[in-house]
This record gives C-alpha cells, sequence and structure tokens, in this order.
C-alpha cells in the first residue's frame, strides 16, 4: 500500500501472477470424486449381566467408486481390547505409554476382554466366506461388487462389551455403565487412496457417512442417549427398554445408564443434550454448560460453517473426551472451565471430524490441528476478560517449538499410528496442526486466512477432502503460491529461524541485515521502533509466494527474499535514533529462536546492542 520509491526499496509487487494461474494443478487427480454410501438397519440385544450383545443388521453397500470391489473388510474395534492384540502389545511397548491404557489391557480378566464374534454373514442372499484378522472382517465376496452396483450384507454377531479401558466399554471410573462407541461391525471406506483397512491400535478413525437405524433393546430403567435422533417418547423408552434412533450422515455412538440426568437447550433448529450423573461437586459445572455450548455453537457455526445435524448431544462416559458425529463422550467430573473447554473441542471436531472428515489416519492434523485452533479461539471469544491481550494460539506455539527444539519431532504426515512417541504424535496433531493454521495468518493475512477456512467447509463438507484441497482453497483465495509452505510445515521437520545479524545506524541512513539460521523460510515482519516513539513496519515477502499478504495501513513493502539468499540487507533513510529492531513482533510465525529476533539499544545511536 505504501512502496518506496527509492532504488533500494523497489515495490516487489506482484499481484496475482500469471505464472500461478499456469501451474499445474498438482494432484488433481486425488481429488475424491465420488463417497461410498452405506445404509446401516440392526437390532442389538444387550445383557447386562454379561456384558454382551447379540447384533442382526442389515447393511447396504453402494459402490459408488470406480472400481469392482472383490472383498469387503469391517471394523472390529472391540477385538483392540485383549491380551496380546496389536493394540495391547503397541501400548506397553511404547517408550512413553498413555497412562490409560497402559497394561490394562494385558491385565484383563477374560470376562471383561471386548470381543466380536460374526456367527453369519450373506451377501445379497448368500453365504460368503470370512475370517476374523484381529480387529478386522475380512470378506471374499462371491462377485465383485460393480461400480455403481448396490450390495446387501446381513450380519448376525454376538459380541462382549470390554471393560473400559478407552473410549468404549462398560462402568468407567466415574460409573457410567456403557460408553458405546466403535461397537458394531463397521464397514471399512474404499476412496481414491483404496482400501483403509488400519488395525485399531487405539487412535484415529476414516470411514463412509452412512445412514442409520438402529433399535437398542436393555432392560427398562436405563437412559440412552447418543448419535441420531430418538424415535417416540424417551418415558416410553425407559419403561420398555426399547430404543429406537435414525440418522443420517453419520457413524453411530451412544451411552446408557440408568442414573443419567438429560438436560436441553435450543439453539435456533439445532437441540443440544446434555446426559450426566447427578454429582454434588460437578453439578453446578454441567447446568452451568448448556449455556456455554449454546454459545460455543453459534461461534463455531460463524467462524467455519453452519452445523449441519439436526442435534448434539454431550454424555459424561468414556475417557477425557471422544468425538463422534453428534455427540461426544466426556468424563464429567471437572471444573466448569474443564468441562466447558473439553466439550468445545470436541464439538469443534463436528466440523471437521464428522462433516469435512479428513482422513485422520494420515493427515491427523486436518482433524486434530484444525480443531484444536477453533477452539483456541471459541475459548477466547467465551472467556473474553481472562483472555484479553493473550494469543488464543500461544500454548499450541510453544508446546511445537520445544518439541521441535527437543530433536524428537516427526513430520506432520506421518500416520497417525506410527510415530514413535505418544509425545510427537499429540504435539504434531494438536500443536503444530494448530500452528499451521494459525501461522497462515503471516503468510496470506488473517482475513484471507479466515474467509479461506469458510470457503474449504463449505467446498469440502461430506468430501473427505486432503491436504491438496485445504491448500488449494488458501492458494486461490489468496492468489499467491503456498507449496512452499506446505511442504516445509507439513512434509519436513525443518525449523523458522529468522535473526538480526547486523544493524548500523549511520547519520541518514540505517542499514539492517538479517539471516536465516532456519532452514524453512517465511515471508519476515520488521519493526522499527525510535527513540521519539515512532515506528516503522516493513514486510518482506519471498519469491516463492509470487505475491504477498495485505499490507497493514502505513508498512511498507520491501523486495522479496529469495529462498537460496541466506543474508538480506534494508538500507533506509532515516537519521531517527534507534530504540529497537524487532522481526516478528506479533509472534506469528513459529520462530525457535526469539532471543535473536530482537536487538535493543541501550542508548541513543549507540553501535553497541544488548541481545535480548
Ligand atoms: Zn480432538
Amino acid at each position: 500500500m505504501f512502496g518506496i520509491h527509492s532504488s533500494s526499496f523497489q515495490r516487489a509487487f506482484f499481484g496475482l501472477c500469471a505464472a500461478i494461474l499456469l501451474l499445474p494443478s498438482t494432484n488433481w487427480s486425488q481429488y475424491p470424486g465420488y463417497q461410498q454410501a452405506a445404509d446401516y438397519t440392526m437390532t442389538i440385544d444387550l445383557d447386562t449381566t454379561l456384558h454382551q450383545y447379540h447384533g442382526e443388521m442389515t447393511v447396504v453397500l453402494k459402490n459408488n467408486s470406480p472400481d469392482a470391489l472383490n472383498r469387503a473388510y469391517f471394523h472390529l474395534f472391540f477385538n483392540a481390547f485383549q491380551p496380546g492384540s496389536m493394540m495391547d502389545i503397541r501400548s506397553r511397548t511404547i517408550v512413553d505409554p498413555d497412562s490409560r491404557v497402559g497394561d490394562r489391557i494385558g491385565e484383563l480378566p477374560e470376562d471383561e476382554w471386548g470381543w466380536i464374534h460374526v456367527e453369519n454373514l450373506q451377501v445379497n442372499g448368500k453365504p460368503v466366506q470370512f475370517d476374523h484378522d484381529g480387529t478386522l472382517l475380512d470378506v471374499t465376496l462371491n462377485a465383485p461388487i460393480g461400480s455403481g452396483k448396490k450390495a446387501t450384507f446381513k450380519m448376525e454377531w454376538d459380541a462382549q462389551v470390554p471393560r473400559q479401558i478407552r473410549r468404549s466399554g462398560w462402568m468407567n471410573k466415574e460409573g457410567i455403565e456403557y460408553s458405546m462407541t466403535q461397537w458394531y461391525p463397521k464397514l471399512c471406506e474404499y476412496d481414491h487412496d483404496g482400501w483403509h483397512t488400519e488395525p485399531y491400535i487405539g487412535r484415529e478413525f476414516h470411514g463412509i457417512w452412512s445412514d442409520y437405524d438402529v433399535t437398542i433393546n436393555l432392560p427398562a430403567g436405563y437412559l440412552v442417549g447418543g448419535t441420531g435422533t430418538l424415535n417416540g417418547q424417551e418415558d416410553a423408552s425407559i419403561s420398555s427398554g426399547a430404543w429406537h434412533f435414525t440418522a443420517e450422515n453419520i457413524d453411530f455412538a451412544w451411552a446408557a445408564d440408568p442414573d443419567y440426568i438429560h438436560t436441553t437447550e435450543q439453539l435456533d433448529d439445532v437441540t443440544l443434550n446434555f446426559y450426566h450423573q447427578a454429582n454434588p461437586d460437578f453439578d453446578a459445572a454441567w447446568e452451568g454448560l448448556p449455556g456455554y455450548t449454546a454459545k460455543a455453537m453459534a461461534f463455531l457455526n460463524d467462524l467455519v460453517g453452519p452445523y449441519p445435524y439436526p442435534q448434539y448431544t454431550v454424555i459424561q462416559g468414556g475417557d477425557g473426551g471422544m468425538e463422534y458425529p453428534m455427540a461426544t463422550l466426556v468424563t464429567g467430573n471437572r471444573s466448569e472451565r474443564s468441562l466447558i473447554g473439553v466439550t468445545v473441542h470436541e464439538m469443534a471436531h463436528s466440523w471437521f471430524q464428522a462433516v469435512l472428515a479428513t482422513n485422520e489416519s494420515l493427515y491427523e492434523f486436518m482433524d486434530e490441528g484444525m480443531t484444536s485452533y477453533v477452539t483456541s479461539l471459541c475459548m477466547s471469544h467465551l472467556f473474553t476478560e481472562a483472555m484479553a491481550g493473550k494469543n488464543p494460539h500461544r500454548s499450541s506455539y510453544s508446546s511445537y517449538i520445544s518439541q521441535a527444539l527437543s530433536g524428537q519431532e516427526e513430520p506432520l504426515i506421518t500416520h497417525a499410528d506410527h510415530y514413535q512417541t505418544n509425545r510427537a504424535y499429540g504435539v504434531a496433531a494438536y500443536s503444530k496442526g494448530e500452528v499451521l493454521l494459525a501461522q497462515l495468518g503471516a503468510v496470506m493475512g488473517d482475513a484471507a486466512r479466515d474467509e479461506g477456512l469458510k470457503t474449504y467447509f463449505k467446498e469440502w463438507a461430506f468430501k473427505h477432502p486432503g491436504p491438496t484441497e485445504f491448500k488449494r482453497v488458501m492458494e486461490k483465495t489468496c492468489g499467491m503460491d503456498l507449496d512452499w509452505y506446505f511442504q516445509y510445515f507439513m512434509q519436513t521437520t525443518h525449523q523458522i529461524d529468522a535473526s538480526i545479524e547486523s544493524i548500523e545506524a549511520g547519520n541518514d541512513t540505517l542499514t539492517i541485515t538479517l539471516a536465516r539460521p532456519g532452514v524453512m523460510p517465511m515471508p519476515v515482519d520488521l519493526l522499527v521502533t525510535y527513540t521519539d516513539g515512532s515506528e516503522d513496519a516493513f514486510h518482506i515477502p519471498l519469491v516463492m509466494m509470487r505475491g504477498h499478504r495485505p499490507l497493514e495501513e502505513n508498512e511498507f513493502l520491501l523486495d522479496d527474499w529469495a529462498w537460496t539468499h541466506p543474508t538480506y540487507t534494508i538500507e533506509w533513510p532515516t537519521s531517527k535514533s534507534i530504540q529497537r529492531v524487532d522481526i516478528d513482533p506479533l509472534r506469528k510465525t513459529a520462530d525457535v529462536h526469539r532471543a535473536n529476533n530482537s536487538v535493543v539499544f541501550d542508548t541513543q545511536k549507540s553501535q553497541q546492542f544488548l541481545r535480548n
């Protein structure tokens, strides 16, 4: 906006360079062009003495892929909760075990194991061959399911609900009787990346958006909450023990306890449901929760896009907090702030895990990281006073930076199950993922990033987008090339570190030399503060961006910095005396060494400076 017209400070405005429009659409062939569809009708009879249930279902799979399918696979998640399972061995051998799991699976007595045993399976009316293989059922079809064709699977199975270890199970530590998540044989996803048949080791999920008609029969007196819409009256279901839910475009999760208290809150046409057990220490927190949840949903509707389902349910159950479409199970014995925090995070998943539904095993940061990013903004909004003046994303920046400096960081594109440590997974998925979005503000500008996020949700809802789709929306929103940003930040562990190498304050020229000790290039914001209190702000784009973010008022645009050039020198005509010089004064970048970003002069015009 305010370019300098001296030879040293030529404006480097590229605008919407034609080169961008001519770039090949990388990975365009990977754009999801179809979605599989599955329609489940099931009846479940739960024996609450043995913690076992019998299930019968019909699943109609519509193969919308261009390929004929010779096999089919079902997830049998409950089989993970047996001694010797992959989840058990993994949680006992990883160097930093999750304390919620540890060796608990290995210690389970047999009547507390989880298992699913398929008794009968027919496809299109004929028996088929199938094998139980850990947490998967491998089905050999009698005839391929052609592209565009439907197949009807008819299945009967028995299952034992595991003692609560993670997410699913009976009788968790807060006394909730049934947390039923990833609890039934679920068809594996086949998409543009092929089959997704990951053995379950307790991490992420990827599946088909499906429609459900579920009837659950259990003893009278239980209250059942979950995904979908209850057909009929709740009181009648409590008395009869028969619960009938229907839902579209989801996975199906539920919980049951005779002592649940059910409250509701309305936000426009979305009903918010809350289920918890009375507990004098935590009742006040649960009474405050509905109001905050409604405010949070309104905020997220505005920030990302409209919540598309008819209801959302918050259930005391499971462990910590885990997101499902239209529902979350969270532990409930928490302070109000903690209960609101976990609810906001899990509900925020609705936009990323449920609706966009990126394959979170492959790109966990596009689920957890994006969710964490909007959660931080939402918590700032809900607790404006407490958060005043604080960067909502500060804790993610610091946890990412400390992991990067530890040398234990693994690239963001590591498969969620395959990180060497739980910590490397957690920091990458949650913290670095959040930073990736927040930091885009430094690259393309905050307003463009915010607009891009809305466009991304609108264009890719219910299509399973991946990183390329997100990157392209952001590129089109800002008109710049962002390949370099995603390549460096997603695919490598190279770090950002810009530094001030030298400052020479002559009589009428200020000369500043910057360097880039970190390998990852970034555009640089530079602020010079004079002793009279005035300031000059500069923006230095990267050549690779083919453009620059919108300038702030009175901000000067400098020449682009080529990534091949280790240093960059500015000569600025001024005779004012310098107070200090700062790189990235608003701390928008995850610069791993802040100490070399600022130089403060101890006296006017002094050539000596203190590195702070
Ligand atoms: Zn999460």
